[in-house]
């Protein structure tokens, strides 16, 4: 039998001493230079604006669920949103949601191919999530098992919840598709990117996420595997897997359990500005890797004309 991918243990990975021991350094470094003044633009912003810790929650799911494209969209389209729900997104899910007032509170909304149907399927999911256990987090721990090797089953128990029949209404195929899609689960392969991010965010305390959710272990996140931070792991050679897909993102996170055995994901954050500010584009330019804090590590810097 192959191991299954979701509940194996990590396994041990193979690099030699002296290059482990820099990139270590290396990533180290890049981490100590980002910090909660690089955020911009990130969806991260939103939830930074709740002091409530339910309503980071329910700001951070909202602003996952729809955190693909470009990030100053889904931080103006997430950020609208959040407007309109008031100053508590968490009270107006838990009393004041109702799907028809909804649909008039929310006309209008768009995010490249999700629009009001869409976003009112995922509030309504929030909702009666909220009514039948207290909160986000509160559904998410009755999900958690500390003795899983990685967060992926709990993630899978804590979106089959989450989105399961709301309010006894049939919904629509496309809105089962499109809430399937905005809440992603490991079950399917998916990498779950934006799932990974929600969690990264909720759980480890360390700049610049909230440590909300310290019933869980930060050793069991898996990073959220985006375009970049591929890109870039697999200049770095931690990766030489092409597809973006769980496995991937499974095998990333092994691989810098090997620096941080403990915080794997504390580089996800570095390392994702990177690719989002510029700094290390898809064509690669010799002015970033010029002064780019892993240029010695890099497989592929862009070096000056012999
Ligand atoms: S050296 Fe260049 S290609 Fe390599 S990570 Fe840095 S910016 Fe990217």
């Amino acid at each position: 039998l192959l191991p299954d991918p979701m509940t194996s243990p990590r396994p041990p990975q193979r690099l030699p001493v002296r290059r482990r021991a820099i990139l270590r350094e290396r990533l180290d470094e890049l981490v100590a230079s980002f910090d909660r003044r690089h955020l911009t633009p990130d969806p991260l912003e939103l939830v930074l604006r709740y002091d409530d810790p339910l309503d980071q929650e329910c700001a951070g799911l909202i602003a996952a669920a729809f955190a693909y494209g470009r990030a100053d969209l889904v931080v103006a389209h997430a950020g609208d949103v959040l407007v309109r729900m008031g100053p508590s997104p968490f009270r107006y899910l838990k009393e004041g949601f109702n799907r028809s007032e909804a649909s008039r509170r929310f006309r209008g909304f768009t995010h490249r191919f999700h629009k009001t149907p869409e976003l009112v399927a995922l509030l309504a999911h929030m909702a009666q999530a909220i009514r039948r256990h207290g909160s986000l987090g509160a559904l998410f721990e009755s999900c958690y098992d500390d003795s899983e090797a990685d967060i992926g089953p709990t993630l899978g128990r804590f979106v089959e919840s989450l989105t399961t029949q709301p309010d006894g209404r049939l919904e629509t195929a496309e809105e089962r598709r499109a809430v399937a899609y905005l809440i992603s689960s490991p079950r399917d392969g998916s990498a779950c990117k934006r799932m990974n991010l929600f969690l990264r965010w909720m759980v480890r305390s360390e700049e610049p996420d909230l440590g909300l959710w310290s019933f869980v272990d930060p050793a069991k996140l898996v990073i959220p595997l985006d375009t970049h931070i591929h890109r870039i792991a697999t200049f770095l050679g931690l990766t030489e897997r092409r597809s973006a897909d769980w496995k991937t993102a499974r095998s990333l996170t092994d691989a810098l359990a090997m620096f941080n055995r403990q915080d794997p994901v504390r580089y996800d954050y570095a390392l994702c500005r990177l690719g989002i500010l510029d700094l290390c584009s898809r064509k690669r330019r010799k002015e970033n890797c010029d002064v780019c804090l892993l240029r010695d590590v890099c497989r592929f810097p862009v070096l000056a004309a012999p």
